[in-house]
């Protein structure tokens, strides 16, 4: 049987869905569905998006698009991506009631392995008919095997810090729960240096794609004959293992999180903060994050809100620098702040200084946002 997948992205155009802490619902769900696109591609699942543009679609046009590709029967899976809002902090996935609780099961697994809190799966009926599904996607794509997936709340900022971060890893949970729901091979996205093998290739090709020779590859992989296997992860630079921006590592056979923590100046804690480890227990051909990838500020910067009552100077004096240093970081020109002002904490601030947290305060650790 083929199956097709749909990654919706749910809203769009006059439609933004809910927002909140710097987070449009119809923005963020078309970058999770172009991911989850890019990526059902690489693993050969055949699939399209129902826009592929920031378009209004209105409630009748969505499932009408996702027929017109592919028909209304069950062997499409129809993935709609949306973004929640109203209080919470966690991930939801609803299926239709007509399917099974399988795909839903193994998304919200693999959406727990990101790190994110998985609320519930479950079904909902409509009060007026309560043999019809609540949702328009899930009752208007009649044989569909259809789920929505809610990644998290954009009013929590906790919640919405997360998906900032870590939305691509949330779209690949996904990936991954389709991949092993239609038992196609699931490998992990690998960047930089590294070829997965597919179907088809030889080393010729890879090495000639990759500007190497068939000797320089096998070199490279410790290749002894010149037979491959699909799947197979090969460096194709000699600068093994990580990408130009050294930002990334594949695990290796007998790597552990305390070697690769040495070899990259870092720590095991901030590795596992970084990947959302919850174990030491590594994989071969994991991908870890080598840095986290902040979106506002980077980790080695300090970050101060500015409140009520603050003053440069109270603020140079709580981190041991001078006003200067601290007037010259944030490019003032006068000695004004507003309250929820965001100031960069110069490097050579004294680290060793302690500022006790008061209830409201919001203070920043590396690139997680906590309130008090
Ligand atoms: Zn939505």
């Amino acid at each position: 049987m083929i199956i097709w997948a749909f990654p919706i992205p749910a809203h769009g155009g006059e439609d933004p869905g809910t927002s909140g802490n710097g987070i449009v619902e119809k923005d963020l769900t078309l970058k999770i569905s172009q991911y989850m696109h890019d990526r059902l591609n690489d693993l050969g699942i055949e699939n399209s998006m129902t826009r592929t543009n920031d378009e209004t679609l209105s409630p009748s046009v969505r499932p009408g698009r996702t027929q017109g590709f592919y028909g209304k029967d069950n062997d499409v899976i129809v993935v709609s991506n949306h973004i929640n809002a109203g209080g919470g902090d966690g991930a939801e996935v609803i299926y239709a009631l007509r399917n099974s609780d399988r795909l839903s099961r193994l998304i919200s697994d693999n959406i727990s392995a990101t790190g994110q809190n998985v609320r519930k799966y479950y079904q909902r009926r409509l009060p007026s008919n309560p043999n019809l599904d609540y949702y328009y996607m899930l009752r208007e794509t009649p044989n569909n095997e259809s789920v929505i997936v809610e990644y998290g709340f954009a009013d929590t900022p906790a919640d919405a810090t997360f998906l900032k971060n870590n939305w691509e890893n949330l779209a690949e949970a996904v990936v991954k729960s389709l991949a092993t729901y239609i038992g196609v091979p699931y490998t992990p996205k690998v960047t930089g240096n590294v070829y997965v093998v597919k179907a088809g290739d030889t080393l010729w090709n890879i090495a000639r794609n990759n500007g190497l020779t068939v000797n320089e590859l096998k070199e490279l992989n410790n290749l002894k004959s010149n037979a491959l296997s699909i799947g197979q992860v090969l460096k194709i630079s000699k600068d093994t293992g990580t990408n130009e921006n050294n930002d990334e590592y594949i695990v290796k056979s007998g790597d552990s999180l305390y070697a690769i923590a040495r070899k990259y100046n870092t720590t095991v804690d901030e590795l596992k903060r970084i990947n959302n480890l919850t174990s030491n227990n590594l994989s071969i051909g994991q991908v870890l994050k080598l840095k986290s990838n902040t979106i506002e500020t980077p980790v080695t910067q300090n970050t101060y809100i500015v409140k009520s009552g603050d003053s440069l100077y109270k603020i140079a004096n709580m981190y041991g620098i001078s006003v200067d240093d601290l007037k010259k970081a944030n490019n003032l020109s006068s000695n004004l702040l507003s309250i929820g002002q965001r100031l960069i904490i110069p490097s050579n601030a004294n680290s060793e200084k302690v500022y006790t947290v008061k209830a409201g305060d919001t203070i920043f650790m590396g690139n997680n946002e906590y309130i008090i």
